[in-house]
């Protein structure tokens, strides 16, 4: 972690694998909210899949410090997998707070499918307490249809959204996983370091792990 880092983005995610989507993201967080340096957190077992159907953590801790190599503000950071049960962002940014202290901001950045499930997450007010909350556009998931309710949410807790237009990229997981599983290419879809992490170790070859 580079020293002084005072506004910190925390993208976290399954990572199974990581792709464009998630970089473009970042960086985009990066750029208007003027972050230090960005952390992708790889998710242990996230609440809301079933451990059975997801990538070993360590493969996908791995392709996300092949993916964020290159850019310097960019870092891969095992906290979630490295702790054990469930993964709730809750915890995360607990640590996180806890590692860096009062001085740094938290900004968690999320895609916009995402931020339509916060309202289920575990201790909403002190989520909304520790950390900024950042709804990226993406493609398929239309937040102005959903803006008033969740608006309305932040307000109740005594906050409010940031969305951030990125450019649309249309990928996601789980189209890349059914690519490769079909044989087809996910080139230019996601860094070729990834690409080949996932060719050398065979990932992603049968079904029963793409749901
Ligand atoms: P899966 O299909 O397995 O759910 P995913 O592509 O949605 O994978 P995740 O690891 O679930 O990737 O997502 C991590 C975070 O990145 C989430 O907040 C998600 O909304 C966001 N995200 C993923 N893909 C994009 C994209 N193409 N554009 C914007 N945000 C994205
Ligand atoms: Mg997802």
């Amino acid at each position: 972690m580079a020293e002084k880092v005072k506004r910190l983005g925390i993208m976290g995610g399954t990572f199974d694998p990581i792709h464009y989507g998630h970089l473009v993201t970042a960086e985009a967080a990066r750029g208007v909210y003027a972050l230090d340096q960005v952390l992708f957190i790889p998710s242990g077992v996230p609440p809301h899949k079933d451990a059975a159907s997801i990538t070993d953590a360590e493969h996908r801790y791995t392709m996300t410090v092949l993916a964020t190599l290159t850019n310097p503000h960019f870092e891969a950071s095992r906290v979630d997998i490295d702790r054990t049960g469930t993964t709730y962002t809750i915890d995360t940014l607990k640590s996180l707070n806890e590692e860096f202290g009062e001085t740094v901001s938290l900004y968690f950045i999320t895609g916009a499918d995402a931020i339509m499930e916060i309202v289920s997450w575990k201790e909403p007010q002190a989520l909304l307490d520790l950390a900024e909350f950042i709804a990226a556009t993406r493609p398929g998931f239309a937040l102005e249809d959903h803006a008033a309710w969740i608006d309305e949410w932040f307000a109740h807790h005594g906050k409010s959204l940031n969305v951030l237009q990125v450019p649309a990229m249309a990928i996601s997981s789980t189209d890349i996983r059914r690519r490769v599983t079909e044989g087809s290419s996910v080139r230019y879809l996601v860094p070729e370091t990834v690409e080949f992490y996932i060719r050398k170790n065979r990932l992603y070859r049968s079904n029963h792990r793409n749901s």
